[in-house]
Order: C-alpha cells, then structure tokens, then sequence
C-alpha cells in the first residue's frame, strides 16, 4: 500500500505537469472504488485550472479554479491505485477516471484492486471530513518528540500501532513504521505510553530519517505501485527489517523476527531493538 513517501512521489511528478493547466473535461468510465466516483465529478471539474498539488497523509489534493471558485480534487491511492499520463483516453481495464487537459494529455487513474477515491469537495480541500483529522505531517517541525510524548502518553496500544493510527501521525503505514522503529531502536510492541521523552524524540527523528531517505529513493516499489512518470522506486532495496522475518539483521546477523500487530505483520530485530523494561 502507498504511503507517505510514494504518494509524495507521486505529487512531486504530477504537480509540475498539470498546475497552471486547463482541465478541457473528465470522464469516469468505472465509477466502482471505495467510494463510488460522484457522478457530477467531472461536470466540477471541466473548465477548471488546477493551481496546485498538495498532500495531506495519504492523500492527494489538486485544487484547481473555475472562475472565482475553489475546488480540490481529491485523490487517495488505496492499495494499488496508480496516476500516470497517456495520449489517449481511460479505456483499458481497470482504469476509471480520466483528466484531459489542455494540449491534449490525459491524467488517468488506474485502480485493479479498487481501494482509491476520487472525491472532489468546493473551497479548501483540507476541510474535507475525510482529511480533516488527519494528524501531524511527520516531515514538519510540528512532528517532533515533544509531539509524540504528548500525543502518546496514556496509550496502552503497541507504538507501531499508534505511529500507523492516522489520526497522530499522518501518512505512515507498515512499512516505514517497521523501518523507523528498527532505526530508533524500539521493538514495534512496546506499550506507546511507557516512551520516555529521549525515546520520543529519538523515535520522532528516526521517522522524519526513512521517509526523508525512502523520498530521495523515489519511494518503495511494492507489486501494485509506481510513480506517475512509470519509474519504479528503489527504497525497497533498503528496507532493514520489512519482509525480511528468518534472514539476518543487516546491522547485527541476529534473525529478524516477525509478529502480528493489529492484524499486520510486524518485523523486528531482537537485538537491536532491545524489549523495553
Ligand atoms: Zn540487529
């Protein structure tokens, strides 16, 4: 599933292609997602200018003009949904939305496993009730382990349960909460609430690392995702713990463990993420 840093990617690739540009029209062709595509959708957007591409969590917001209004657009990747650019139409499988903009480029959405949205909502896009309790951006200053002591005190929930709750901590799944944690040093069941302000903060810095690091590689490339411009991202190559249950540590040898958490599977290294006491 995409998460911060791949829909990041994925807004750095199409926000220069489409802002400042005309939406000529829109069509749905397969309006079966998550939630269904609203079928005045592209009614909203025909005729607009998009003026800029934001992200909140996992969530992509393009605003964009009709005359004095604001509107976004707002797209969510689920599980394998995928935006990328064609000289033609939506008219392969899977695809069901479709953007043609000024000078004849289409922005098509393509979503085989069907867990996106493509919502549009009129002013700021940010007041949303889907996106308006989304909590703290992690790559901002506001995230930092002054944050994360106040927003986990009290918790009985494992920490790698709360650092993927979207409502502390925005855009973090499986991955790059697995990955942070081994960085920090703090095995993925420790009781959020017992973390003293010193891990907080080294936890908080251990977050703002990966994704800056799974950014400068274009993301992670899991089997349903790539980036708009079709490039795969490379970070997978450096996961330290993420799928890697029964091999050796990278840093120590010990065997990365695995267990389930919430439902997910969990990785970890015994040794260098030590059972809190
Ligand atoms: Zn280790």
């Amino acid at each position: 599933m995409p998460e911060l840093p791949e829909v990041e990617t994925v807004r750095r690739c199409i926000a220069p292609r489409i802002v400042g540009r005309r939406a000529q029209k829109a069509v749905v062709r397969d309006s079966r997602l998550r939630c269904p595509i609203p079928s005045r959708l592209p009614g909203e957007i025909a005729g607009g200018v998009f003026t800029e591409v934001r992200r909140r969590g996992k969530y992509l917001l393009a605003d964009f003009c009709r005359g004095e209004k604001e509107h976004t657009l707002i797209v969510h990747l689920g599980m394998s949904g995928a935006l990328f650019f064609s000289g033609r139409p939506p008219r392969e499988r899977h695809e069901h939305f479709g953007v043609l903009l000024e000078g004849g480029e289409w922005l098509i959405y393509k979503d085989p496993r069907r867990f996106g949205c493509i919502l549009s909502a009129a002013g700021d896009g940010c007041a949303h009730p889907l996106i308006c309790n989304i909590g703290a951006e992690p790559l901002t200053a506001k995230f930092n382990g002054a944050f994360l002591r106040d927003a986990l005190r009290g918790r009985k929930t494992a920490v790698k349960n709360a650092l993927m709750n979207g409502g502390i901590v925005a855009g973090v799944g499986n991955i790059y909460a697995s990955e942070s944690l081994f960085a920090a040093g703090i095995r993925p069941q420790t009781v959020a609430g017992k973390l003293n302000a010193e891990k907080c903060a080294t936890l908080a810095k251990a977050v703002k690392h990966t994704l800056r690091r799974a950014l400068r590689a274009g993301g992670s490339t899991m089997r349903d995702f790539s980036g708009a411009d079709g490039e795969q991202g490379m970070f997978q190559m450096e996961w330290k713990v993420y799928g890697r249950a029964g091999m050796p540590c990278l840093d120590c040898g010990a065997v990365v463990r695995v267990l389930r958490l919430g439902g997910r599977a969990s990785y970890f290294c015994p040794r260098c993420q030590p059972a809190q006491r």
